[in-house]
């Protein structure tokens, strides 16, 4: 195996989404940077609606949008910060108007503040939670309101509803100078679980998407070198960095009704990551 693939390069395959999501309208938050970007324009190919959240970037979400309006979707940015109760509820309210109801969130939005334990100050606990946890609550919270008045419409979707959580493989794997974010994560976990078992009857589908290494302004220090990508390569048994559109092409078939059995599941799409590759010769 060759690790010291150029950091430039990409193996990964060419996104071709079919039209499963054809008169959907989704929600993806924090959709103007790397994974929710890829998620909200793969969302839009595959013919859905889509509501572009942001916190700061206007321009990046602004391309974000006219990248989706170019393959013949609606599209519209929602500035609003998922961790205020107040501005997620505006932004929901908003988005309804806009587009008639929903049917898709993708609850991406996400930050790192990393820091040594001891070190560590609350606000940097706090701002961290708020934003990874609390912001896929409140997200949530609104999104399933709107489901469960709206319930099914079989045109559209056999569920009446589809969130998925953007977690990580440090929902699994714990991860020492970063705390506060395998803290998010974990939550993000049971979360999950426990709004998947609350609302299945309501045929409303929640699952998670755990996502590995993935190439993106997030954790930029970990590929953007030569040395750094070699030394990734040791943790990733499919040998490649993963790319947004990895995550894409998984989120837009668990919005879909390909894969309406799907309930309260955590896709991971790492490469292999969680194999635990340094076992591979042994232990
Ligand atoms: P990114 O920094 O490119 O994107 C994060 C997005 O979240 C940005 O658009 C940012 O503006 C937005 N955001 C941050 N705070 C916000 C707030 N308060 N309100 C609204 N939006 C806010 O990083 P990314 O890698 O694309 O991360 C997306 C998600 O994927 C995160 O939840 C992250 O934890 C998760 N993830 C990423 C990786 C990876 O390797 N890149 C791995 C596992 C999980």
């Amino acid at each position: 195996m060759n690790t010291t693939t150029p950091v430039t390069r990409s193996t990964a395959p060419p996104l071709l989404i079919p039209k499963t999501l054809k008169g959907q309208r989704a929600l993806v938050t924090g959709a103007n940077s790397g994974i929710g970007r890829a998620v909200a324009i793969a969302l839009g190919e595959a013919g859905a609606d889509v509501a572009v959240n942001y916190v700061t970037g206007d321009q990046a979400a602004n391309d974000v949008v006219a990248a989706i309006r170019a393959q013949g979707a609606s599209a519209e940015a929602y500035r609003a910060d998922v961790s205020s109760e107040e501005q997620v509820a505006t932004m929901f309210r908003e988005v309804i108007a806009r587009f008639g109801t929903l049917d898709i969130l993708v609850n991406n939005a996400g930050l790192q503040r990393d820091c040594a334990f001891p070190a560590m100050t609350l606000e940097q606990w706090h701002t961290v939670l708020n934003v990874n946890l609390t912001g896929q609550f409140l997200c949530a919270r609104e999104a399933v309101r709107e489901f469960l008045r709206r319930g099914i419409v079989p045109d559209v979707s056999c569920a009446a509803g589809k969130i998925i959580c953007m977690s990580s493989v440090h929902q699994e794997i714990a991860w020492a100078g970063h705390a506060n974010y395998a803290t998010s994560k974990g939550g993000i976990k049971l979360l999950m679980e426990s709004l998947a078992q609350e609302m299945a009857p309501h045929r409303i589908r929640v699952n998670a998407i755990a996502p590995g290494a993935i190439r993106t302004p997030i954790n930029t220090s970990a590929w953007n070198t030569p040395e750094a990508y070699k030394s990734l390569m040791t943790l990733v048994p499919y040998g490649r960095i993963g790319e947004p559109e990895d995550i894409a092409r998984a989120a837009v078939w668990l919005a879909s009704d390909l894969s309406d059995y799907v309930v309260g599941t955590t896709l991971f799409v790492d490469g292999g990551m969680t194999l635990y590759p340094g076992f591979a010769t042994g232990g």
